[in-house]
């Protein structure tokens, strides 16, 4: 595609013969970015933006489980066709980085799934995976061939465990046997030699359990390389259940506190994704990670005056009063409440 720019700086595309638009963005933005234009569908998508530190493929809108609280709501479309554009995407992108593939659920396209992943593998394995998966639909013969996927590139499987139990963890994903499928898929991918990024987001529905999930965790999980604990997103499914799923952990931090130590003590390393520093103790402040993706962040007038703005991760473009932490107070340089 030719990339020209209009009187503003704005880029226009021409794509055999077609003139394809991107609104409000600079020319300049787009060098060294992979596009996918499909005119039959009328899409044109920014799949690897250079500049970006959070690439990630949409792999399918399909999914099995219907987390109470999921950002992106599955949908019962056919998305195959995009998916070969994918593998060529991934040709193209520059050396070195970490692409991200999620869904929906990637593992419900199991075959064009693993081609693509195998074929990275094999024709880039200088490029990073980091997988969002349910790891409902693993089988052993898969470790062979994830293994051989292992040994090539460095892949990290981000998959949720939300309770102790299958009591809560099923009611969480809306899917009776969720859990008793799951555990032993850990195995399975343990077997493999997957680095394993255990991912749980807190709701008012797990947050109460937390302490016996990093008991579990701790004891039955203890090969997985990390365990990311995750502010809920307040969009999609979770503004529709927001009175049972918002939980404040800046006013209630006791059931956070409690499982942030058991893992210490049993050296498990964890994380807090999506958590703003000034909403939790100066002693787990550690723990918080800058997640929020770059395109989906913002900032709320305390940060403003805030010493720590440039390491924290701030908000959800869509944080607004109704989810509002009340722990929320500029830090100074030392971490102390300004
Ligand atoms: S006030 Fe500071 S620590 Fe709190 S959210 Fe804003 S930038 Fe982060």
């Amino acid at each position: 595609m030719a990339l020209a720019e209009d009187e503003n700086g704005l880029a226009i595309g021409l794509f055999n013969g077609l003139e394809v638009s991107f609104p409000g963005t600079q020319a300049k933005d787009l060098y060294g970015d992979v596009l996918m234009i499909v005119p039959g569908h009328k899409i044109a998508s920014r799949l690897i933006r250079q500049k970006s530190r959070h690439n990630t493929l949409l792999f399918t809108e399909q999914c099995d489980q219907l987390c109470v609280m999921c950002s992106q709501p599955p949908k019962r479309i056919q998305d195959q066709w995009r998916l070969r554009f994918y593998k060529e995407a991934v040709r193209l992108a520059d050396p070195g980085i970490t692409i991200g593939i999620s869904g929906g659920e990637p593992t419900m396209q199991r075959e064009l799934f693993f081609d693509l992943i195998q074929d990275i593998s094999e024709n880039r394995p200088d490029i990073g995976l980091h997988i969002l998966t349910n790891a409902q639909h693993f089988v052993d013969a898969d470790i062979p061939i994830l293994k051989r996927i292992h040994e090539r590139t460095d892949v990290l499987w981000g998959v949720p465990l939300y309770a102790p139990n299958a009591e809560i963890h099923d009611r969480v994903v809306n899917k009776d046997g969720a859990f008793e499928i799951l555990m032993p898929n850990f195995y399975r991918l343990a077997s493999a030699q997957a680095k394993i990024e255990l991912r749980t987001v807190l709701t008012g529905l797990n947050y109460p359990a937390l302490p016996k999930l990093a008991d579990l965790i701790s004891k039955d999980l203890f090969f997985i390389k990390v365990w990311a604990i995750m502010g809920l997103e307040p969009i999609g499914f979770a503004k529709a259940f927001m009175g049972d799923l918002f939980v404040d952990h800046s006013a209630f931090f006791d059931p956070l506190e409690h499982a942030l130590d058991i893992a210490a003590k049993r050296r498990l390393v964890t994380t807090l994704y999506n958590i703003p520093l000034c909403t939790v103790p100066a002693r787990y402040r550690k723990y918080c990670a800058d997640t929020i993706s770059d395109w989906k962040k913002k900032f709320v007038p305390e940060c403003e005056s805030c010493s720590q703005r440039s390491s924290c991760t701030g908000f959800f473009e869509w944080y607004n009063n109704d989810w509002a932490y009340a722990g929320v107070h500029s830090l100074g340089q030392t971490g102390e409440a300004l």
